[in-house]
């Protein structure tokens, strides 16, 4: 098992990590704050943030981070999605909680957590991920809830946070989970009246390098191997940017870059009908018997 040595260092970051966030997380306090403290957390532990902490509130419910200068607050009686990862060396485990702010969310966290408790139980190699994703639809409906049909876990791979197959929140076909895979599984549920469907918002806050190509612009292409040797096909902020001390232009490079096709941005993920949404992820690795919980999800 030594060569998953670096996942259960991560993993064992991620779990502290998560204690840690769990309690920032309440009314009227600094998203742009929380990011920094909890990605800080991260490095003071000995790991690198794998993607930008994710605060996602209400309807929200994936890829947003703080921006530069980020004025949001969390709002009162919200429900709030913490979503971090941890890598050691490329080597990555990807968590999420939800807080529930208001009593009239609790059930929506409880059942995000029940469907991720289910399907952790069921996983071993050579399950199919149709399986997985019908106990998540099946317990969302027992709490007469909604699971998201286009949001769904995903395969790891060094360096590569959505690798191989996806792990789906209702019934669809997909593959087998194999021995020694390493996988994210991470039920999103919302209200029974929402579509369940997410689409893409506003604009993105999130990106990452596609590959590495020395290009014409000088400014552009030291900006371009910065991010790569630090992120390589990483997510990172359009805020750990504003802190970089480069010999360039930052802005200007950014500004080139962004737009170029060695760049990929991610939008926030909006519940189409504004429903609201509560998530939970575990990263688990698959052994002979059934699965190893790398960042010990409560539950
Ligand atoms: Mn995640
Ligand atoms: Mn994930």
């Amino acid at each position: 098992m030594d060569i998953f040595e670096p996942y259960f260092k991560a993993g064992e970051i991620a779990r502290k990590t998560r204690a840690f966030a769990t309690s920032l997380i309440k009314s009227g306090v600094s998203v742009l704050d929380l990011c920094e403290k909890i990605e800080g957390f991260i490095k003071s532990q000995g790991g690198e943030p794998a993607f930008p902490c994710n605060i996602c509130i209400n309807e929200v419910a994936a890829h947003y981070t703080a921006e530069y200068m980020d004025s949001l607050r969390i709002p009162e009686q919200s429900i709030v999605k913490m979503d971090l990862g941890v890598h050691i060396d490329g080597f990555i485990v990807d968590t999420a909680i939800t807080v529930a702010l208001d009593e009239k969310y609790m059930l929506l966290k409880e059942a995000a957590e029940e469907a991720l408790r289910k399907a952790l139980k069921s996983i071993r190699a050579s399950v199919s991920v149709y399986d997985i994703g019908e106990t998540i639809s099946k317990v969302a409906s027992t709490y007469n809830l909604k699971p998201i049909r286009n949001l769904s876990g995903h395969e790891i791979a060094r360096y590569n946070l959505h690798a191989g197959i996806s792990i789906p929140n209702i019934p669809l076909q997909g593959g087998k989970f194999k021995l020694y895979g390493v996988y994210a599984v991470e039920p999103f549920i919302t209200e029974h009246w929402a579509s369940g469907t997410v689409i893409e918002s506003t604009k993105p806050v999130i990106y990452r390098c596609l590959s590495y190509k020395k290009i014409r612009d000088t400014e552009a292409n030291v900006l371009l191997k910065t991010l790569w040797s630090r992120f390589k096909g990483l997510p990172f902020a359009e805020r750990w940017i504003h802190n970089m001390n480069l010999k360039c232009n930052v802005q200007n490079a950014w500004f080139k870059l962004k737009n170029s096709n060695l760049i990929k941005s991610y939008r926030p993920l909006v519940e189409i009908s504004k429903g609201s949404v509560a998530q939970a992820e575990e990263t688990i690795l698959v052994v002979e018997d059934g699965v190893i919980e790398l960042t010990g999800f409560p539950l």
